[in-house]
C-alpha cells in the first residue's frame, strides 16, 4: 500500500477509531481490493458500514457464511471489517478484523451461545445513581466490573445524580466504590447540572470508543444526551433499503460525539447478563485470589476446609463477609454457565463428526458410481 493511500485512509477513518493497530491487521490480511470499515448498525445481518467513502449498506459474502461456525464469528456493532464495495453505496463483507475487546451475553433459550453485543470498546463507563443508595451497592458494582474486565475494555466508575446527595452521602458513595473497585478511576457527576462531565470526558483520549452500562434508571440516556449536546438525535431511525429489496428500519448505534469520542449505545448493553470467565472474576476479587494462594489445598473452595486463608481473613475481619458472599454467588453462577457450555460443546463436537462421517460416506458412494 502506498504511503499516500495509507494517509488518506487514516484521514477518513480515524474519526471512527481507525489507528495503526487496525492498519497493521488489515495489511497482514492482504487483499488490497477490500476496503476497511466499521459497523455502526446491524439488523438481521444487514449492516451499515462507515467506510473510507462514507456509509455503505452491506451484507455478508457467501465465503464468509461458509467459514462462520459460531454466532460470534459474525460482525457486530463496533467491529472493523473488510468489504468489497459495489455501486450505489453498497458492499459485501468478506472479513472480520480480530476484535480488541467485546461485550457479549448468552443468548436466550436452550442453547447457551455467546452473542456479541458490541465490539472494540476502549472504555466502558459503569454508571450508577447515588441518590438514596438503592441503585448503588458494592455487589452491583462488582458484578459490572467483572463484565468489564471480561470484555477487555477499561472500566471507569461513574456515580451519577450527585446533585441529589449531601456531601456526606457523596463521600460515602466514593468510599464504597473505592473499596469495590481498587485502582479504577471514579467520577462523581450530575447529568442534570453537568457537574463533573467535562472532567470525565477529558480523561478519555479522543478517538476512543466509549460505551455506558449499568442498572436502569441511573441516568445513562441523560448522560449520553448531555455528552452529545444537540448534535445527537439518538432516536432518529434511518430508513434503509435492505439488500433483498425489503425495507427495514435501523437504529443507529454508534455515534461520534463533539469532543472526538465515539459512542456505542446498543440496547443490549443495558440488559447485559453475566458471561464472564474465572479470570475476570479473579480480577474483580483480586484480594480473594491473592488470599487463595495461601490456602492449604490447591482446590480449596473456601467454604470451610482446614487451612483456608480466605476463612482466616474473614475471621480476622480483614475480608468483608458481604464481599465474600458476593464472590461465592458469582462463582456459582459462572459454574452453572460453564457446565451448560461444556455439555453443549460435547454435543456440537459429536454433531460435527457425524457430519464429517456423512460427507465421507457420500463421497464413497459417488466414487463407486463414477
Ligand atoms: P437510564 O435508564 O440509565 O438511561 O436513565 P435515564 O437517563 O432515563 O434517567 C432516569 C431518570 O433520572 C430521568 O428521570 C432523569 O431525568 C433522571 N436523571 C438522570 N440523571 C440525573 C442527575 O444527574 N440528577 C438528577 N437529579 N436526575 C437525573
Ligand atoms: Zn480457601
Amino acid at each position: 500500500m502506498t504511503e499516500k493511500k495509507r494517509t488518506e485512509l487514516e484521514a477518513s477513518l480515524s474519526p471512527w477509531g481507525w489507528n495503526s493497530r487496525w492498519q497493521a491487521l488489515r495489511e497482514a490480511g492482504g487483499t488490497p481490493d477490500l476496503l476497511p470499515g466499521r459497523i455502526t448498525t446491524e439488523s438481521r445481518q444487514i449492516y451499515t458500514v462507515e467506510g473510507p467513502e462514507g456509509p455503505v449498506t452491506a451484507g455478508i459474502s457467501g465465503a464468509y457464511h461458509y467459514r462462520a461456525v459460531l454466532r460470534s464469528d459474525y460482525p457486530a456493532v463496533g467491529d472493523w471489517i473488510l468489504y468489497k464495495p459495489s455501486d450505489g453505496n453498497k458492499g459485501v463483507i468478506e472479513q472480520l478484523l480480530p476484535r480488541q475487546s467485546c461485550f457479549s451475553r448468552k443468548t436466550a433459550g436452550e442453547r447457551t451461545e455467546e452473542q456479541i453485543i458490541a465490539a472494540n470498546i476502549d472504555t466502558v463507563l459503569l454508571v450508577f445513581g447515588i441518590n438514596g443508595g438503592r441503585n448503588f451497592t458494592s455487589g452491583g458494582l462488582e458484578r459490572y466490573l467483572t463484565l468489564a474486565w471480561e470484555s477487555g475494555a477499561v472500566p471507569v466508575v461513574v456515580l451519577n445524580k450527585a446533585d441529589l446527595c449531601s456531601a456526606e452521602e457523596r463521600e460515602k458513595a466514593l468510599l464504597t466504590a473505592e473499596n469495590s473497585a481498587p485502582g479504577v478511576s471514579i467520577y462523581e457527576v450530575s447529568a442534570l447540572t453537568g457537574e463533573g462531565l467535562e472532567g470525565l470526558t477529558g480523561s478519555i483520549s479522543p478517538g476512543s470508543t466509549v460505551a455506558l452500562t449499568g442498572p436502569s434508571g441511573v441516568g445513562k440516556s441523560t448522560i449520553i444526551n448531555a455528552l452529545a449536546g444537540r448534535e445527537l438525535q439518538k432516536t432518529t431511525s434511518q430508513r434503509e433499503g435492505d439488500l433483498k429489496g425489503r425495507h427495514t428500519t435501523t437504529r443507529k448505534e454508534m455515534f461520534r460525539l463533539p469532543g472526538g469520542l465515539i459512542l456505542i449505545d446498543t440496547p443490549g448493553l443495558k440488559e447485559i447478563q453475566l458471561w464472564a470467565s474465572e479470570e475476570a472474576l479473579a480480577e474483580t476479587f483480586d484480594d480473594i485470589a491473592l488470599l487463595a494462594r495461601e490456602c492449604r489445598f490447591k482446590d480449596c473452595t473456601h467454604r470451610g476446609e482446614p487451612g483456608c486463608a480466605v476463612q482466616q481473613a474473614l475471621s480476622r475481619g480483614e475480608l468483608e463477609h458481604r464481599r465474600y458472599e458476593n464472590y461465592l454467588n458469582m462463582e456459582k453462577e459462572l459454574n452453572y454457565l460453564k457446565t451448560r457450555q461444556d455439555s453443549q460443546a460435547a454435543r456440537m463436537e459429536r454433531e460435527k463428526w457425524k457430519g464429517i462421517a456423512k460427507i465421507q460416506k457420500d463421497l464413497k458412494k459417488q466414487n463407486k458410481r463414477s
